[in-house]
């Protein structure tokens, strides 16, 4: 804790340490061992982690890097952190993102940026920018982020760590602030496959609070110690082909393809005919769901109160007008724009056909491949203020949200420093649903 401290003041990853809490989670792992009841030790006893500031921890603020939430108290805890503190986790506290995961750099939130390790100067990519930049700092050993778009793979690439989006209803959303619903999924940024592999075991599985969780049998870490001989790695036409794409990242991304080729895995090329049109499907989608997700944040049921008004209109107004930033604003004005008759019909209903049209490229293609080989990022970090246009903004998360349309398993694995920036790559890793220990074996290969 003194050197999250210390070192955060130049990161800016945390947005509040949970010290009584980590105080108590530690006393329960010392009393365990001082009784020689090492059965009751999880097996995460006395891991540090910590988690995106979306997820309610009870006692904790949950502000989702809002001024709409600046003041809110969880009084309760979300699946996901209830099972990494059952399995002996340090909670350290709550993590910097974009204001409602809304961003692809942690420049949206309201309290201030966070700093990218590698150069202070950059950005940490998002929107679960917190997460990612901790862990890669060293200020904790493992982190919980959620990924809507790509808000885990992208980071964690931008840093140089692991970082796995588990296919949709893996993991339970049960307590994380909803952005899309049918998109959102939690999972965890790691500096190792193993580590990454531990934390998927403890919080994966059917919860019943959770209507779209599933029961999953899964273990990430026997995964881990299966070789890729004999597996068949997608890689995609269209990704390596896109505009946009750097020198230095198709370069690391062909170079994983051929070490999992030297490993014994096959490569085979599948295509991907519909992917060109998944970002606009997702800033239809996921406005929508946002709009209606973000309902709630009215001053009354929740959020800021801008009190002293004449009615009841004018409080929500002027609440929602100071509570939420300009990206906020944005999706929502989009939502509610796009949801409207006559423009729902035009908009809306062609984004859930490309929808389907994009999971069933993803079917096909994984008839002939076990794993997809990608880029994450189609660049390295970029520096603060350096995309200000949303639109381009957008453009991220090329490689990473058709996967979230589709709801399969992704992961970002480091793969080296670029050879012209010096700055970490990561390469995208993605399996059909539930399949996901598939690619943990591949991620193994890589980290060799
Ligand atoms: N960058 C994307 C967006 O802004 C994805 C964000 C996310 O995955 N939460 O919507």
């Amino acid at each position: 804790l003194a050197h999250v401290k210390a070192a955060d003041e130049k990161v800016h990853a945390f947005l509040e340490l949970t010290e009584e809490a980590a105080y108590a989670a530690a006393d329960r792992v010392d009393a365990a061992i001082a009784a020689g009841s090492f059965d009751e030790l999880g097996p995460l006893a006395g891991i540090p982690c910590a988690f995106k500031d979306n997820m309610n921890q009870e006692g904790t603020h949950t502000t989702c890097a809002s001024h709409m939430l600046e003041n809110y108290v969880s009084p309760y805890t979300a699946t996901c952190v209830q099972r990494a503190i059952d399995a002996g986790c340090i909670p350290l506290g709550k993590l910097n993102m974009d204001e409602f995961a809304f961003g692809s750099s942690t420049e949206s939130s309201a309290f201030g940026p966070t700093h990218n390790p590698w150069d202070l100067d950059r950005v940490p990519g998002g929107s679960s920018g917190g997460s990612a930049a901790a862990v890669a700092a060293g200020l904790t050993c493992v982190a919980l982020g959620s990924d809507t778009g790509g808000s885990i793979r992208q980071p964690a690439s931008f840093c140089g760590i692991v970082g796995v989006k588990p296919t949709y209803g893996m993991v339970s959303r049960y307590g994380v602030v909803a952005f899309g619903s049918s998109l959102d999924q939690v999972g965890p940024f790691a500096r190792s496959v193993e580590d990454a592999a531990a934390v998927m075991d403890a919080i994966c599985g059917h919860d019943e609070l959770d209507c779209t969780s599933q029961q999953v049998k899964a273990d990430f870490r026997a995964a881990c110690k299966q070789d890729v001989a004999g597996m068949r790695i997608g890689i995609v036409k269209e990704f390596m082909e896109a505009d946009g794409l750097t020198a230095e990242v198709r370069e690391r991304t062909l170079e994983a393809a051929a070490k999992l080729e030297a490993a014994g895995a096959e490569l085979v090329e599948v295509e991907l005919p519909h992917v060109d049109a998944a970002i606009s499907a997702y800033y239809v989608l996921g406005p929508c769901e946002a709009f209606s997700n973000l309902a709630r944040f009215d001053s009354v049921r929740y959020g800021l109160c801008d009190e002293g008004h004449k009615d009841l209109g004018g409080q929500y107004e002027s609440s929602r007008a100071k509570g939420f930033g300009p990206e906020a604003k944005r999706r929502i004005m989009l939502g509610s724009y796009l949801l409207s008759s006559g423009v729902y019909e035009k908009y809306y209903y062609p984004a859930q056909q490309v929808r389907t049209l994009i999971t069933q490229d993803y079917t096909s293609a994984y008839e002939k491949c076990d794993v997809i080989l990608a880029p994450a990022s189609p660049r390295t970090a970029f520096k603060f203020g350096e995309i200000s246009d949303p639109a381009t903004m957008y453009l991220s998360d090329v490689f990473t949200i058709s996967l979230n349309i589709a709801g399969n398993g992704g992961m970002s694995m480091p793969c080296g420093l670029g050879r012209e920036t010096g700055l970490p790559i990561g390469v995208q890793l993605m399996s059909p649903q539930f399949k996901d220990e598939n690619m943990f074996r591949v991620a193994m290969a890589l980290e060799k």
